[in-house]
This record gives structure tokens, sequence and C-alpha cells, in this order.
């Protein structure tokens, strides 16, 4: 529990800089439980705390966990390139609040996607000495094999890696359909894999990071939620 006063919450909630979180309360934008407030200088406990401002409901959060449906043709670079980031697919306030990608997915693969604005959860989340299981559906340009499968699973060289890469578990799920669960996160880790045994990945799906099932969420593409303590459990 903490008490802060109403510009200071407002703008730890990303809805801009002080000065403009002032002018939001003096104008009578904002209500504090439901109860419209216009002094910023009001001192506010953020326990339980529900913000309207301009007539939308914010629950305050200290951090936000957020799950994301990532489509193809977003970027999830800071500084995005050729296609928008994922960031454009949030309401504003996470910009503000520097919500950040929990590692990367590439431009082309859609599926789950972490975002945070809590450093050490992102930084604990992205070590190379976390072990969570992550779960790809790729199709592949040639044929699943038995020995692409075998390959897979006994550990493909590639150029800037000092070991082979081994996959946790890979299945054939179809003619050109492959599911491959890897533990690290390596660039490109499935495309490269491939490419390494001689295929090639026309299109990579996320479907789960540890226990968290994409499916469960509910969510369509471009669509993003919340995500509660249970859920965060079983990221661990
Ligand atoms: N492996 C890849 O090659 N691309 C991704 O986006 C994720 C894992």
């Amino acid at each position: 529990m903490s008490k802060l006063s109403l510009d200071r919450i407002l703008q730890s909630q990303g809805f801009g800089t002080r000065k403009y979180c002032r002018t939001l309360i003096e104008d009578g934008e904002v209500a504090v439980n439901g109860v419209v407030q216009d002094n910023y200088k009001t001192v506010v406990d953020t326990e339980s705390l529900v913000l309207t401002v301009f007539d939308e409901e914010w629950r305050y959060r200290e951090h936000v966990y957020i799950a994301l449906y990532k489509p193809a043709n977003f970027e999830c670079s800071r500084k995005p390139s050729h296609h928008p980031g994922v960031l454009t697919l949030l309401p504003e306030q996470f910009t503000w609040r520097e919500v950040q990608p929990v590692g990367r997915l590439d431009h082309d693969t859609t599926g789950l996607l972490l975002m945070s604005d809590d450093g050490p959860f992102i930084h604990a989340q992205s070590s190379p000495k976390r072990h969570v299981p992550k779960v790809y559906q790729a199709t592949t340009a040639e044929p699943v094999t038995e020995a692409l499968v075998a390959q897979l699973l006994g550990g493909v060289q590639l150029h800037d890696e000092p070991a082979p890469l081994a996959a946790l578990v890979c299945e054939k799920k179809g003619e050109h359909q492959l599911e491959i669960v890897l533990e690290q996160g390596k660039y490109h880790q499935v495309k490269r894999m491939l490419a390494a045994a001689g295929n090639h990945c026309s299109a990579l799906h996320r479907s789960a990071i540890g226990g968290l099932q994409l499916d469960s969420l509910g969510l369509q593409e471009g669509e993003w939620c919340y995500l509660d303590e249970a859920q965060l459990a079983l990221l661990a």
C-alpha cells in the first residue's frame, strides 16, 4: 500500500507528463474510485484504486504484465524499421509506462508475446540461465521427415554457437507441420535450426511459454490481456 499525490499516480500509470496529468485533473477529467477529484495535490491510497480518465476505468497497477497475441507484420524492436511496432497494438499509456516485449518474436512470427514494464521481471524472464520451454508450430517448405525430427532432437550446429542446439521436444504434426519445443531463446532459433537441418521455415507461431498456453487466454490476433498471478506462476 502506498499513498501518493494524484498527479504522481496518474503519471505513474502512463497518462502523460506531470504537467499534462495536472491539467487533466484540474479539467475534471479524473475520478478517484468514482468521485471526480480536481485537486492534483490530493493524496490517494493506491490500494484497490480505480481511476476513471476520460470516462474509461483503469485499475491502479504498480507494474503491468501483459500477454499479446502477436500478429504477423509487427516488429518487437524498440525502433521498428519496416513494420509497425507491437506497442502500437496496446493503449498509449503502455508506451508512456515504457512497456517492452519480454524477448522477441520475428516480425513474421505470430503468437504469444509477453510484455511488461517491470525491469527485473523482464530481465529474469529473458536470462539465458532460464530454461522455460517455449512451444512453436513451424510450417516447413519441404516435407517433415523422420530424419529431420531426429536431427532436431539430436542437435544441430549453428555457425555462431559453441555447441549444437537440440529441441526438447519435436513432433511431426502434418506433412509440412512440426511442433518444436525449445528451452533456449537464441536469435531466429527455430528458423536457423530448420535451415541447418536442410529444411526451411515458411511460417512460425508460438503457442505457449512454460505452462501458459495462448489458447487459454481467449485472445484473437492483435488482442492483449493482463496476466494475473496464477498465470504468471505458469511461467516459472
Ligand atoms: N525462433 C525463430 O526463428 N523466430 C522467432 O520469432 C522465434 C523463435
